[in-house]
């Protein structure tokens, strides 16, 4: 493989772009990986705008393994945005079940109420009008934009972030080292005109398989090109960014309990039955029927007369 330098300094006040030679090699040697190793997603080959929200918003904060049952369950309880629609809080948060998160449920409903709305029952291409959407951010709409509709945009999440930030910018954890900025102006430059379909979930699917947190270098096709190579081949490691915080005992799990027995209870309960149900002590007690009644505010519950259930009364 021909040796090709791809980037300058990073700390460059006005960067030069990147030369042509090696953005060509990039997105040659990339392609050629996802066509032959990446991850076939109904999603990212069906020209569907609503498939690609769905994905998109089911893929937030969640790890890639996860997404696909989810993404399977909502599609086949809501197989279009009318359907969606017309979800009632209980059915959505249903059809969600223990995927985490549970808002997003209510903000793909939410979003494709707003399509029927004011966008004649589809989803706008247009970045400001899907940014405008529940639950849409850059990432979901670019997302939205190459899949759904096949137009170019960059979509930029935590697997991108830590590959180019290696691959240009010579970080070794770049979600803690690497400029934003940086990230952003290297994919738009190396983004391939008219392939964006192919070449974000290229990116994405390399930063999570090869340039993982633990980089796979012996293995990698862009070995030559890379600016943190040297660094990790002379024994420096990547700290590991700090995890979330621990889940036992936090209000997210204690909601998640909440929900689960909602969702599985055939009618409406005794608040004091559900509270035994998900193990409140009564220390606990005052704790989690304030974040029973934040549920109820979020519209994921209702309480009233001692009883409750799932979604909105
Ligand atoms: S050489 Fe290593 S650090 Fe650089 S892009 Fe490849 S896998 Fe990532």
């Amino acid at each position: 493989m021909a040796s090709t330098s791809v980037t300058g300094s990073p700390s460059t006040p006005l960067p030069a772009p990147l030369p042509v030679e090696g953005v060509r090699l990039l997105r040659t040697r990339l392609l050629e990986w996802y066509d032959a190793t990446g991850q076939d997603f109904p999603w990212r080959t069906a020209r569907n705008p609503y498939f690609a929200l769905v994905a998109a918003v089911c893929a937030q904060q969640t790890q890639m393994s996860r997404v696909l049952p989810t993404f399977e369950r909502w599609i086949a309880a809501f197989p279009t945005l009318e359907a969606a629609a017309a979800a009632s809080n209980a059915e959505a948060l249903r059809t969600w079940a223990r995927a985490g998160y549970p808002r997003r449920a209510l903000a793909i409903r939410d979003a494709a109420r707003l399509c029927l709305e004011q966008h004649g029952g589809t989803l706008p291409a247009d970045t400001t009008a899907l940014l405008a959407l529940p639950g849409v951010g850059p990432f979901t709409a670019a997302i939205v934009r190459c899949f759904g509709f096949g137009l170019d945009a960059v979509a930029i999440d935590t697997n991108v972030v830590r590959l180019l930030g290696r691959l240009l910018g010579g970080d070794l954890q770049p979600a803690r080292e690497s400029s934003p900025r940086d990230i952003e102006r290297w994919a738009h430059e190396l983004l391939p005109p008219g392939e964006a379909a192919r070449w974000n979930p290229a990116l994405m699917d390399y930063g999570g398989l090869v340039c993982a947190a633990r980089p796979r270098c012996d293995v990698c096709v862009v070995v030559d090109a890379c600016v943190a190579r040297p660094r990790f081949a002379a024994g420096e490691q990547a700290v590991p960014v700090r995890a979330q915080g621990a889940f036992a005992n936090s209000d997210r799990e204690w909601r998640g309990r909440l929900l689960h027995e909602l969702r599985t209870a055939a009618r409406p309960i005794r608040v004091g039955a559900l509270l035994e149900a998900v193990g409140a002590s009564t220390a606990d007690t005052p704790r989690v029927r304030a974040l029973l009644k934040a549920l109820c505010v979020e519209g994921m519950a209702w309480s009233r007369g001692g009883w409750c259930g799932l979604g909105e009364r």
